[in-house]
This record gives structure tokens, sequence and C-alpha cells, in this order.
């Protein structure tokens, strides 16, 4: 996987690539899909919802500049699995996962692999951050939004990367935001698909009639 899907197509940072080496990708992967647990594609796990193609992990982690202990916020936990891979490099994470479900899941796993000290995992709606915890190194959104959410530029710290799919539904583009003096700048990072954030800073059609009460 880390050969022939990860370096060979460009992802350069030999902390990833290490890190991607030696987590396992078994725990994070439904039981009747353990045989592609390290196939190059996404892979549906329970909810409706999935975890992300190796590729697409090793490329946003990447972006992020990852670093020991660096804070990093995640916004859909979903497996678990990007946020162990944070972890192993020596991240501090904090990931948030609307599904109690698959928070419970994630955080069952991720303390088994003895990476609970490092990742935090919280239900809730992230598409509005962690309001109110200093501001973080990178942010990471694991879920399509139609723009960056627009709460989430202002906890990133100076120098602080966030990384998120922007787009329609269907079909985004990777986008990276980094925190200068002066602003934000925008790069497009490439094209991608991911599940739909769902929540006020995402696609808020698709949220439950008593969200949609509470903000109306
Ligand atoms: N990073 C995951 C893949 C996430 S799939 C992994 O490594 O496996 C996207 C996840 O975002 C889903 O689990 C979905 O439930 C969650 N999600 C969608 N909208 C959300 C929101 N507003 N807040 C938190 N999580 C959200």
């Amino acid at each position: 996987m880390v050969e022939q899907q990860l370096r060979a197509r460009g992802i350069a940072s030999e902390a990833v690539l290490a890190a991607m080496a030696r987590l396992p990708r078994e725990p994070f992967v439904p039981a009747e899909l353990q045989a592609s647990a390290y196939s190059d594609e996404a892979l549906p796990i329970p909810a409706g919802q999935s975890i992300s193609q190796p590729y697409m992990v090793g490329r946003m982690t990447e972006l992020l500049d990852p670093r020991p202990g660096k804070r990093i916020l995640e916004v859909g936990t979903g497996s678990g699995y990007q946020a162990a891979v944070l972890a192993t490099i020596g991240c501090r994470v904090t990931s948030i996962e609307r599904k109690t479900a698959l928070a419970e899941a994630a955080s069952v796993r991720i303390a088994a692999l003895g990476l609970g000290g490092l990742v935090r995992i919280e239900v809730g709606d992230g598409s509005l951050g962690r309001p109110g915890e200093p501001p973080f190194d990178g942010i990471v959104v694991t879920a399509a939004a139609p723009r960056v959410p627009p709460a989430l530029p202002d906890q990133l710290a100076d120098g602080g990367r966030l990384v998120a799919p922007i787009g329609r539904r269907d079909h985004q583009e990777l986008i990276l935001l980094v925190r200068g003096p002066q602003g934000w700048a925008r790069y497009d990072c490439g094209p991608c698909v991911f599940v739909p954030l769902v929540g006020e800073g995402g696609f808020r059609e698709e949220m439950p009639r008593r969200w949609l009460g509470r903000v109306l």
C-alpha cells in the first residue's frame, strides 16, 4: 500500500509514509471486508459512511504538515483511521463525529491500539469546529462541504493549515487553506469524492427537522 499507492503517487513525507506503514488498517475495516483492508479504494463502514482511500488519507495528512505535538482538529471521525494516523505521527487530535455509534466504535479501536492518550473523540456537529478551545495547528475535514465551513478558519493558529473537500455533493476539490499574517492563502489540491458534511456549516438541508427548528 505505502509503496504502490502512496509513494509512487507522490506522497513524499517520510513521517506520513512511516505512520501509514506502521498502523494496521484491519481494525478500522468491517469484518466482511478484511481482505480489502489495504486496497486502493474507499470502503463502506456502518451508518452509511466510509473509510477513505489510503491515498486520500496520506495526501490530506501530508497537506496538514503534521509534526509531533501539533494540535489537530478532525471533523468526521468515521472509522477513526485518519485520527489514528495523525496520532501515530505524534499529533494530539480532537476528532468530532455526529454519529454516536461511530464515535464510540472509533474510540474503542484507538484505545486498543494504545493511541487513546493522543486522541479525544467527541460527538457533535463538527461543522462548527470546536469553539472555545485554543486555536489548532491543523484542521482536517473528512466530509464534503459546499464551502469552507465559516467557523473553521478562525480556529486556526498562525501558520495553521486547514484541509477540506469543498464542492458539490457528488464531486469536490481538495482545498488547503494556510493562515498567514495577512490572511488566508487558498490552494486547490485536486479532485476528490467524500460523503457529505451534515450540519450548520455543511449541507444544511440534510439536517434533522429539530436542528432546522433551532437555526431558523
Ligand atoms: N476520517 C474518517 C472518514 C470519515 S467519513 C476515517 O478515517 O474513517 C465522514 C464522517 O463525517 C462520517 O462518519 C460522518 O458521520 C461524519 N460527519 C458528517 N457530518 C458531520 C458533522 N457535521 N460533524 C461531525 N461529523 C460529521
